[in-house]
């Protein structure tokens, strides 16, 4: 029986949100009770993911698995960005399964720009920026790229291959032709180089993106493993999805996903692997075209981010995108602007002024010291510390020129919206950048953007949601919300976890007593076992002496694990 591989994709993304000038996200009321859209997500999916429960049949916990260690994944930078700072427990978890699955050496970097729609220059600056973010994190280099949106177009590929990136992930529709048993196809840059085209299952993406597969994990097993009907057996079958799926869209989606992906390990015939690994061992020689340019969230092309093309979130309200036009008109004049600006300035402060912006990627959100070594490194006279200042301000001034080409700016259904607000925030900041020319640019932007009107009653336009939303900027509010200090069940839940935390550390009775009396409390104001606690204890099991862990058996039973031997060794990724 010859063996048939299975990739499960998941890409983690979220706009971003932070404050261009503060580096903090603002309150979103619409997320609560969390603070903000980040929080809540991040509780509902990210969290859940790293640490997904299989349960066994009366309920209790049986184990805990790190899903993001057996699947293939991608996390946009701005979000990891984010998790590092808030939640680095799962940001932890996230790095620790790049580093179980490092033997099949997956991995891919990010862009954040339809990048079809870029001009070269800022194409090759995204890819590198991406790269160095990922190898800042994992430490290693990407073999993939994740495109925003899949968009893709023949000089995208060549500026990836050119980038030593080895290939990316398109939807069926984005190739002709393309290789028969799932097989990835190789694509042959303008420029000569070649590309691994990997394309995911379309009909099972779309069953688990929207829900019935993820109620029925048998089926979603099923599905994978079917004969083909009429052309050959696949011997690679990948599934493609927003990360969120799992967790946030479909609560539990993270469970169905820990046992699919444990029934299809104890299988024989069936490899559980990432794009990397089966490319490895698969050269792909089946030449495809692609069909560009394209995306997997615009039946148009890339439309959807330049014009009114039909497709938005909410088809079922009567609203138009006719905003979209002139907005992206403004950011290209404001983004030609701003590079001249940049190319002058910086040609006298840099030895080479793009050379600089490429390489800032590397540095990008480090701390003062590192950027000031970076900069002092990149300029002429680098002990000059006046033209310093202003040589980082330049800097900043391409990364906000860059940030607000950030793809979901056109994607959402207005103008007034939070996404697009953000980009403008970008544009604002940039502008401020720009010196004395400032006024004459913002000046053209708010011309161009009168002809963006909002959908939302009362907004206006384009021009009016930059006056009144962008400029005046709203004070953030940073502090962390009252339910995630508190967390569900209040004080007993949060001193709950700071008593399991002890358990690594502390082996003694004692110990153990005060995590059972506090579950106890938990119980009895009729509180469920705080997620957290619970993660954190298996951890600390999994990684304790035997000794130690057979002596906290009855804590697991009371926290709501299984009976027995429940906490596998080495959990996740490792078999
Ligand atoms: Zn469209």
């Amino acid at each position: 029986m010859s063996v048939r591989s299975v990739v499960i994709h998941g890409h983690f993304y979220q706009p971003p949100r932070e404050d261009p000038w503060l580096n903090e996200v603002a309150a979103e009321p619409s997320a609560a009770p969390f603070h903000d859209w980040n929080q809540r997500i991040e509780q509902e999916c990210y969290r859940a993911v790293v640490a997904a429960r299989l349960y066994a049949p009366d309920g209790r916990i049986a184990q805990i698995v790190n899903t993001l260690a057996s699947i293939s994944f991608n996390f946009g930078p701005t979000l990891l960005e984010w998790l590092e700072r808030q939640a680095l427990s799962t940001y932890a978890a996230v790095l620790e399964a790049d580093r179980l699955s490092r033997e099949r050496h997956g991995g891919h970097g990010n862009a954040i720009a339809i990048l079809p729609l870029s001009s070269r220059r800022d194409k090759v600056t995204e890819v590198r920026w991406g790269i160095a973010d990922f190898r800042r994190r994992f430490g290693r280099d990407p073999e993939g790229m994740w495109l925003p949106e899949t968009a893709v177009d023949p000089e995208t590929l060549d500026v990836l291959a050119a980038e030593g990136i080895r290939f990316t992930i398109l939807a069926p529709h984005q190739v002709e032709h393309a290789p028969p048993a799932g097989l990835p196809g190789c694509y042959r840059t303008p420029g000569g180089r070649s590309m691994a085209l990997c394309v995911y299952d379309g009909p099972i993406s779309h069953d688990v993106a929207f829900g019935p597969l993820l109620k029925d994990a048998a089926a979603w097993v099923e599905r994978l493993l079917a004969p083909a009907k009429g052309k050959s057996a696949p011997r690679l079958v990948a599934v493609a999805t927003d990360g969120e799926t799992y967790g946030h869209h479909h609560r539990f989606g993270e469970v169905a996903l820990a046992w699919l992906l444990q029934d299809l390990e104890r299988r024989s015939g069936v490899q559980v692997e990432n794009f990397a690994a089966f490319l490895a061992r698969h050269t792909p020689r089946h030449e495809v075209k692609l069909v560009a340019p394209t995306s997997w969230s615009c039946a148009h092309g890339v439309e959807r981010w330049r014009a009114d093309c039909g497709c938005r979130m909410a088809p079922e309200r009567p609203t138009q995108q006719r905003w979209r036009a002139p907005l992206r008109e403004a950011l290209d004049w404001l983004a030609g602007e701003l590079h001249a600006c940049f190319e002058r300035e910086g040609g006298e402060l840099f030895r080479d002024a793009w050379a600089a912006r490429d390489a800032y990627g590397a540095v990008v959100g480090s701390d003062e010291a590192t950027i000031a070594r970076f900069v002092a490194e990149q300029m002429r006279r680098p002990h000059d510390a006046a033209r310093g200042v202003r040589a980082r301000e330049l800097l900043d001034l391409e990364r906000n020129a860059l940030r607000m080409f950030t793809s979901c700016g056109w994607f959402f259904d207005d103008i007034a919206g939070l996404e697009s607000v953000q980009i403008l925030r970008y544009a604002a900041r940039a502008i401020e950048l720009a010196g004395t020319d400032a006024p004459r640019l913002e000046a053209g932007v708010l011309d161009r953007l009168a002809r963006a009107e909002s959908n939302e009653p009362g907004a206006g336009t384009g021009r009016d949601v930059y006056l009144s939303r962008v400029k005046r900027r709203v004070p953030v509010d940073a502090s962390r919300s009252d339910w995630d200090t508190a967390g569900p069940g209040g004080d007993a839940a949060r001193e709950l976890l700071g008593a399991v935390m002890l358990l690594e550390h502390d082996h003694s009775s004692r110990a153990i007593a005060v995590v059972t009396e506090l579950a106890d409390r938990v119980q009895r104001d009729g509180s469920p076992v705080p997620f957290d606690a619970q993660t954190a204890f298996y951890r600390i099991r999994a990684a304790s002496p035997p000794d130690w862990a057979a002596q906290l058996a009855p804590v697991a039973w009371r926290l709501g694990f299984a009976d027995g031997d429940g906490v596998e060794k080495g959990e996740g990724g490792d078999h």
